[in-house]
């Protein structure tokens, strides 16, 4: 086995794969980009080399500056974890020519794999059965439109080096055949550098159902049973369970044995999958299933499979990878229970899904759940930020129990208590598929998100009692400093010997809350809001409600709603008058410069206005001064970047 390895990757993965190091003994490596300086990832491995600026570009695509590192730190063998540079075979050949170990398949087998056409042809041969369609190599129009035609309306138009659901165009008129080709063709040359595409039938309510493999480097290659990953949104992996609804005996095996010919067809070492597109419509039927693709790596879902099986794929790729034969054989992986993972991400679900950036000022995941066993696959720690740069990935909730329904209980459970703020994020919506009726039958196909986004993502008002709630933290903050203080000193302080009321205002979206905070001794606090009052228990802020910088967020069930808030701390500084520079709250954009260098402002004056989590903030002066230097428009900035800087002898 090796003594040391290197993690060629970052966020939860990287996380994930450190951990199984450590409990084997091995020593890892970690790299990051300037933006990762101080991510989780880092700080557990044994070692960290930087090696870049923050665009993947510069530091998570550099496979020569990571071969450096491993040889720099006497690192064996190379993980590549999922994306970067996990399915890229030059970098493969890098690796080993300098001596390494790359843990993962041959790049003889990536490259096998690597466009779509080519593959499908290679499995056509294999005797695995493929979507109809046409792979071959001719591309003029006239060629693909008559084989359009041949296989039958509707068709699907896709881009041989896709991924992620790019250059990927759905058909039903001929007519629009030529349209969708030449745009189909734009988004691939644009996406992949290369435009070549193939035409297949587009299957009706399918189902994406697919085979984790396994190969080592004897010959030997099995299966550990199928994940299903149908629930979609625009061609994306949103919620991903094992096994698949409604499985059958005859459909398992007729799926493993095409998958594990597939893996022999290759002489496959290392973890991979094989994608498979299902026509459910009559049930799930042997005939009925088609190769898609197959993935030369750990799937970002893997955990799902983990879970049924009790195997750590982590380590059966490190034993693998180090010459060993397969841990086990076909005979002695058997499946038990249910597993669901869900994908949270920083993003807007009732905007389209738009990916969001910010700091997570508040993170908490419960440990448990109704019903079922809880595993949370992050890479972020709280007060950590998703940055403009990277995957929008909080982390992925994992949850198991002893059948579907329980595991699916637990998966609505663990959702609710999942506590994120100071970033958008798509927990609400998923919570609302996890207990969506056809999800929960089993009725799923690749549409079903698409066809009830709107229930899925609709959003109600927070209600009085979640103002009321909003107004209590934002009043206990008023006299708070810092974050470790405790908030209910000034308010319960008092309380011992008279009533005492503050007044809170805050923000939601354009309407504005007023509120009456009243502290009633020993620990109780009423708050009218809109005419009516309500009761709390001091632990109420704690448990419900989470402060960040000019902000609060109230957790109510399957909703959050965030408020924004002036911010004590914010004041404190204003009342002081003296800050020499203005920093950004969060990591965004400079949309608009309202000032120049020079120019003597005053005070509440806007300056600048800085787009992030998808909306805009307007950033004022905090007191009369001179610019001496200002951000330029169109500059990203992260978290506490200077936006402004006052000149010190003018400050009044
Ligand atoms: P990518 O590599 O871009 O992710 P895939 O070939 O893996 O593309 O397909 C992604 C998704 O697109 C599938 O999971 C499925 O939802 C849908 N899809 C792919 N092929 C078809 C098809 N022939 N008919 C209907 N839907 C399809």
């Amino acid at each position: 086995m090796f003594q040391k390895i290197l993690i060629a990757n970052r966020g939860e993965i990287a996380c994930r794969i450190i951990r199984t190091a450590r409990r084997m003994g091995i020593a890892t490596v970690a790299v990051y980009s300037d933006a990762d300086a101080g991510a989780l990832h880092v700080t557990m491995a044994d070692e960290a080399v930087h090696i870049g600026a923050s665009p993947v570009g510069e530091s998570y695509l550099r496979g020569d500056r990571i071969v450096e590192a491993a040889i720099g730190t006497g690192a064996e063998a190379i993980h590549p974890g999922y994306g970067f540079l996990s399915e890229n075979p030059d970098f493969v050949d890098r690796v080993t020519a300098a001596g390494l170990v790359f843990i993962g398949p041959s790049a003889a087998s990536i490259r096998a794999m690597g466009l779509k056409d080519a593959a499908k042809r290679l499995m056509e041969k294999a005797g695995v059965p493929v979507v109809p369609g046409y792979h071959g190599e001719a591309q003029e129009i006239v060629v693909l439109a008559s084989k359009a035609r041949e296989i039958g309306y509707p068709v699907l138009i896709k881009a041989r080096a896709g991924g992620g659901g790019k250059g990927m165009r759905r058909v039903d008129d001929p007519d629009r055949f030529a349209d969708e080709l030449a745009a189909a063709r734009r988004e691939a040359k644009a996406a992949f550098g290369d435009d070549q595409v193939l035409v297949e039938k587009y299957v009706e309510k399918p189902r994406h159902i697919e085979i984790q493999i396994f190969g080592d480097n004897h010959g030997g290659a099995v299966h550990l049973f199928e994940r299903d990953c149908s629930a979609q949104r625009r061609h994306q992996k949103v919620i991903e369970e094992a096994p698949a609804p409604a499985m059958t005996p005859e459909m398992r095996k007729a799926m493993t044995d095409a998958a594990v010919k597939a893996a022999k067809a290759i002489g496959y070492s290392g973890a991979g999958t094989i994608e498979f597109i299902v026509d459910a419509s009559q049930g799930l039927r042997p005939d009925r299933f088609w190769f898609m693709e197959m993935n030369t790596r750990l799937q970002v879902e893997h955990p799902v499979t983990e879970m049924v099986t009790g195997l750590d794929l982590v380590e059966w790729q490190l034993r693998v990878a180090a010459g060993e034969k397969l841990p086990k054989s076909q005979k002695e992986i058997a499946l038990s229970g249910h597993a669901f993972e869900a994908r949270i991400y920083a993003e807007d679900a009732s905007k389209g899904f738009l990916p969001a950036i910010g700091t997570l000022y508040h993170l908490r995941f419960p440990d448990r759940a109704e019903g079922g066993t809880v595993r949370i696959e992050t890479g972020v720690r709280e007060d950590d930020a998703i940055s403009p740069y990277y995957d929008p990935m909080i982390a992925k909730l994992v949850v198991h129990a002893a059948d579907r329904e329980a595991a699916l209980g637990a998966l609505a459970d663990a959702l609710d208590h999942t506590r994120i703020a100071g970033s958008v994020t798509n927990t609400s919506f998923l919570a609302a598929l996890a207990r969506d009726p056809d999800f929960a039958a089993g009725n799923i196909d690749t549409g079903l998100i698409g066809r009830k986004q709107d229930e899925l993502t609709r959003t109600r008002p927070p209600d009085a009692a979640a103002k009321a709630l909003a107004a209590l933290a934002v009043a206990s903050a008023d006299g708070r400093r810092g974050k470790s203080a405790d908030p209910w000193s000034s308010l319960t302080g008092y309380a011992h010997f008279h009533p005492m009321s503050r007044r809170a205002s805050l923000q939601y979206g354009e309407e504005t809350v007023d509120a009456r905070v009243t502290a009633r001794g020993g620990g109780r606090f009423e708050v009218e809001v809109g005419g009516a009052a309500f009761a709390f228990a001091a632990d109420a802020v704690s448990n419900r409600a989470a402060l960040w910088p000019g902000h609060v967020t109230v957790f109510d069930g399957v909703s959050s709603y965030s408020f924004s808030a002036p911010d004590p701390l914010a004041r404190e500084a204003d009342a002081g008058a003296g800050a020499a520079s203005l920093r950004a709250p969060m990591p965004g954009l400079v949309k608009i410069v309202r000032a120049a260098t020079g120019d003597a402002v005053k005070k509440g004056q806007p300056l600048l206005v800085l787009e992030a989590m998808k909306m805009e903030h307007t950033i004022a002066a905090p007191h009369d001064g001179i610019v001496a230097e200002i951000a330029s428009e169109g500059a990203q900035v992260t978290d506490g970047t200077v936006l402004v800087r006052f000149r010190e002898d003018e400050r009044v």
